[in-house]
C-alpha cells in the first residue's frame, strides 16, 4: 500500500511539472510572436529619385510606402512620423523617404502625380506639400471623393516656391507619370499589402504604429546588427 500511494504521489508530481514545463513553453510562444513584429526583406527599397528627409549619409534608411488616400497613412503621418523626426532624422540618424502606393484609384494617383511634379520642380517644400495634401484629407468620409486637381492647386499656392500654372500643366500631361509608376513597380516588388507600411533599411514591421519596435530596429541598426 505505502509502495503503491508513493507511486501516485510521483505520477502526481510528474505530471505537474510536466504540465508546468509546458505551460511555461506556451506562454514563451506568444511572448516570442508578439514581440516579432517583422519580416525581414533583405534589401532596402531603392530610394534613388525618391523624397528624402534628413541627412544623405544618415547610417540608417525607413521607407514609407503610403497613400494619400489612406486614412491610417495621414494618422501614421501625425503621430508616429513627429517622433521618428525628433528621435532620429534631425540628429543625423535616420533618413526618411516615401514611395507612393495607388490603392484607391484616381484620386491615389492625382496626388502623386502632383507630389512627384512638386519634388521635381521645388524639392524644398515637398515635404510640407506631402504634409498639406494630407491635411486635406477628410477625417470622417475620406472615401468621398476629395484629391482633385482644385484641391491640389489649392494647397500648392500656400508655397510661394511652387509653379501652380506648371503643376496644372504638368497633373494634366501626366508628366510625372513615369516616377508614379516606377514606385508602382517597387510596391509590386516589394509585395506591399497594405499601406501605410514601413521599412526599417530591409526589415518590413507588420505593425507600422509600433514606435516602440521602430525605435528598437533603428538602434539595433545603428549599432550594426540584423548582419
Ligand atoms: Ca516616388
Amino acid at each position: 500500500m505505502k509502495n503503491k500511494n508513493s507511486g501516485l504521489k510521483t505520477a502526481v508530481i510528474l505530471t505537474i511539472i510536466i504540465l508546468g514545463l509546458l505551460s511555461t513553453l506556451v506562454v514563451i510562444n506568444s511572448m516570442r510572436s508578439e514581440t516579432t513584429n517583422e519580416t525581414s526583406v533583405g534589401k532596402l527599397p531603392p530610394t534613388e529619385g525618391q523624397p528624402l528627409l534628413g541627412e544623405n549619409d544618415a547610417p540608417v534608411t525607413v521607407v514609407e510606402f503610403g497613400d494619400f488616400k489612406c486614412p491610417a497613412c495621414k494618422a501614421w503621418g501625425e503621430t508616429v512620423f513627429p517622433e521618428l523626426v525628433d528621435d532620429y532624422v534631425d540628429n543625423g540618424k535616420v533618413k526618411f523617404s516615401y514611395i507612393n502606393v495607388l490603392y484607391h484609384g484616381e484620386e491615389s494617383e492625382l496626388g502623386s502625380l502632383a507630389a512627384e511634379s512638386v519634388l521635381k520642380n521645388s524639392p524644398d517644400v515637398y515635404w510640407d506639400f506631402h504634409k498639406g495634401l494630407f491635411k486635406e484629407q477628410p477625417s470622417l468620409n475620406h472615401d468621398a471623393l476629395w484629391i482633385t486637381q482644385e484641391k491640389i492647386l489649392e494647397v500648392a499656392s500656400n508655397f510661394p516656391s511652387i509653379d501652380v500654372e506648371k503643376l496644372q500643366m504638368d497633373i494634366e500631361q501626366q508628366s510625372a507619370i513615369e516616377e508614379v509608376n516606377n514606385d508602382a513597380e517597387l510596391v509590386k516588388e516589394f509585395n506591399i499589402q497594405k499601406t501605410p507600411t514601413i521599412m526599417v533599411n530591409g526589415i518590413m514591421l507588420e505593425d507600422p504604429f509600433d514606435y516602440k519596435k521602430i525605435k528598437s530596429l533603428i538602434e539595433k541598426e545603428l549599432e550594426g546588427g540584423n548582419k
